[in-house]
Formats: structure tokens, C-alpha cells, sequence
């Protein structure tokens, strides 16, 4: 763990606002929205608030809560550890949503995308898939809670315009969903954003869907509709066993999606996009994608055909 040094609130507020950001400070890992490209910087919310963002520049937050999903999965969530009385009062955490945060620990840095955060109470939380052999999923695998990590950012590009009616798809694959259920707050908690939203979820089957819960919530909102591309669902059955795979009509499928839940047991492909494409209603197509690098590539070329989705309208997490 990197030591962190002493700085008093008044350094570090110059400092976040003047820290020049170096070869170093990028992770490579080739993420779209480098953080050399884009600098962590002051939101609007946050001047108006009047206080500092806290995590402008590295910082060191608590972990609070650790949950294992299936081994391989983790939920990690996090507080901000202030140092000194000064800095509880005088400071927020903004990470707007589509933007990610930057961890290191040591000379190690890797990029995560919270799923959920505080702006008073300085929390947030992230979902994280362990890579066999990754130097930082061995790290996290072990940690506790009260261990203290260090995050920098907002790192991204994202803003999104609630006064222009918009149709909004967003797309994710596997445990990238998480970063997208902010972008689906943002747009249904606000009454007067009359966009719409597609939320095309893929996963190898439902056991691996997570937040079904929350997708289950956004159902009641007018403006949403969701999709599972499930295609390595598999019941027992012996048709379903043999096929590899259930059918699209399989009842035991059917009993185990939820009220409002559809799931097709497939790819999502240029002819499934196509099927949301819903050309009566009117509004700039936007498309965000969260998944991998190949995922996203796939994604967006097969959406401006399928969706008829600008380029500039593009945007990948
Ligand atoms: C913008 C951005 C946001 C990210 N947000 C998250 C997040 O919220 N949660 C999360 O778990 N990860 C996220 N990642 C990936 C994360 O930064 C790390 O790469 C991951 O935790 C593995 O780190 P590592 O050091 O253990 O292994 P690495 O050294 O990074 O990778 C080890 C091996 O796993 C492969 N690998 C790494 N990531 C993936 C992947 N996603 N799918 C398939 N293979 C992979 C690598 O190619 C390599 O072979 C994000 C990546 C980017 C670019």
C-alpha cells in the first residue's frame, strides 16, 4: 500500500485543482476514456455545493461492507477516511454516473466503475469480477473491512441533457451492468426527463444477471424496458440438457424469470438490437455500452445500422 502523504485541507484543495497528471498516472489498460485525456476535475454540483470533491486527487477510503457473490465475484463498499475534522465538513464525493474511479494500491493502478454513491456521506460502491492470476484481484481478494484503499477520480466523459427527450440504450455485459444502473437512475429519478430507456442486459444465464432486483424496481417506471440475453441458460430437462442449452419456450425458464422480467436465450446480435429499434418514437438515439473492449467494438458498429445511432451519439464506458 502506498503511504499517503500529510497534506493539510488547504494543500489539497490546490493540489487537486493543480495536480499535473503524468505518464504514470495512466493504468494501461487501454481504458476509452484515459485519465490523461481526462483530467479529474470540479463538477458543477460540487461548485455549487460550495466544497471540494473529495476524491480529486488520491485518497484513502475505508471498506466497509465485503460481499462474495459466488467467489468470484465481489461487492465492495466504501467511505471516505478523513484525516482531519476540517475535511468532513468542507468536502463531498461526486462520481458522476458513466464516470469510473482509478484504485492503487502501491505502483499498482486499475479502474473501477461505481454502481452506487453518496455525495454527502462520501460512500460508494463497486462490483468487482476476480481475474485469475490478475495482481489486483489477488489483492482484493483478501481485504477486510477497515482496510483502507486509495481512489482518484472522476475519470470520463458522460453528461447526459434531461431537458431533450432522448431514447437511450444501454447495453452491458456481465458484471459491467453495474456501471450502468446510474445511468438508469439518473434518467427515471427525475420526473420531468421524459426520455426512454432500453437497458439490453447480457449474461451467460440468469444466475449470472446480477441486480436483478433493482431491474425488477426500474420495470415500474413507464420510460423502461429491459432485455436478458441469457445464452448459456440451461434447466434440467432432458431436451433443454441435450440441446445445450434451454429453448426460448421452456417452461422452467419461463417460471424462473420474475413479473415484467423477458429474457431471450441467445447473443444479442444486429438483428436483436433491431428488434428495440421502435422508429414511432421520436428522439435522439443515444447508445452507451459497458463490457469489454470487443463487446463494445461489436456493439456500437452493429448499432448504428440496427438503432440508427449517430456516431457522436455513441458513447462506451
Ligand atoms: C474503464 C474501466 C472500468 C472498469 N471497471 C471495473 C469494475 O467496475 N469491476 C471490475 O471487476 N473490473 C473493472 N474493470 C477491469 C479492472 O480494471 C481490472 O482489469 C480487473 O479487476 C482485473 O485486474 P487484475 O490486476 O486482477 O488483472 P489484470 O492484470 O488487469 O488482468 C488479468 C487477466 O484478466 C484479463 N481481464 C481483465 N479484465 C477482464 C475482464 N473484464 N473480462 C475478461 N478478462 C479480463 C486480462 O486480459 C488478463 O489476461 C474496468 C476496466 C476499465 C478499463
Amino acid at each position: 500500500m502506498a503511504s499517503m502523504t500529510n497534506h493539510d485541507t488547504d494543500s489539497q484543495d490546490a493540489e487537486a485543482q493543480e495536480e499535473l497528471l503524468q505518464d504514470s498516472d495512466c493504468c494501461g489498460n487501454g481504458c476509452t476514456h484515459c485519465i490523461l485525456d481526462n483530467k479529474p476535475r470540479p463538477s458543477k454540483r460540487v461548485l455549487l455545493a460550495g466544497k471540494r470533491n473529495v476524491i480529486l486527487s488520491y485518497t484513502k477510503f475505508r471498506l466497509l461492507r465485503r460481499e462474495s457473490l459466488d467467489g468470484q465475484v465481489l461487492l465492495l463498499h466504501f467511505g471516505h477516511a478523513a484525516e482531519a475534522e476540517t475535511e468532513t465538513e468542507d468536502t463531498v464525493l461526486d462520481i458522476p454516473p458513466g464516470h469510473h474511479v482509478m484504485m492503487r494500491v502501491g505502483s499498482l493502478l486499475r479502474p473501477y466503475s461505481p454502481y452506487w454513491s453518496d455525495f454527502q456521506a462520501k460512500e460508494f460502491r463497486i462490483l468487482v469480477k476476480l481475474q485469475r492470476g490478475g495482481p489486483m484481484s489477488r489483492h482484493l481478494a483478501v481485504v477486510r473491512p477497515n482496510d483502507l484503499l486509495e481512489f482518484r477520480g472522476p475519470i470520463g466523459q458522460y453528461v447526459h441533457d434531461p431537458t431533450e427527450a432522448k431514447c437511450i440504450y444501454i447495453l452491458a455485459q456481465g458484471v459491467a451492468i453495474a456501471p450502468t444502473l446510474p445511468l438508469v437512475r439518473q434518467v427515471l429519478e427525475n420526473e420531468e426527463d421524459m426520455s426512454r430507456l432500453w437497458h439490453l442486459v447480457c449474461a451467460r444465464d440468469l444466475q449470472h444477471v446480477y441486480f436483478r432486483e433493482e431491474l425488477l424496481e426500474f420495470a415500474q417506471f413507464w420510460n423502461y424496458r429491459s432485455c436478458l440475453y441469457l445464452p448459456h441458460q440451461q434447466c434440467e430437462s432432458a431436451a433443454c440438457q441435450e440441446a445445450g442449452h434451454c429453448d426460448q419456450e421452456c417452461p422452467n425458464l419461463r417460471r424462473s424469470l420474475r413479473y415484467r422480467e423477458t429474457a431471450k436465450v441467445c447473443r444479442l446480435d444486429a438483428s436483436g438490437l433491431a428488434t428495440h429499434a421502435n422508429p414511432s418514437i421520436p428522439g435522439q438515439r443515444v447508445l452507451i455500452v459497458a463490457g469489454d473492449a470487443n463487446f463494445q467494438r461489436t456493439m456500437a458498429q452493429s448499432a448504428t445500422h440496427s438503432l440508427a445511432v449517430e456516431p457522436a451519439h455513441i458513447y462506451l464506458l
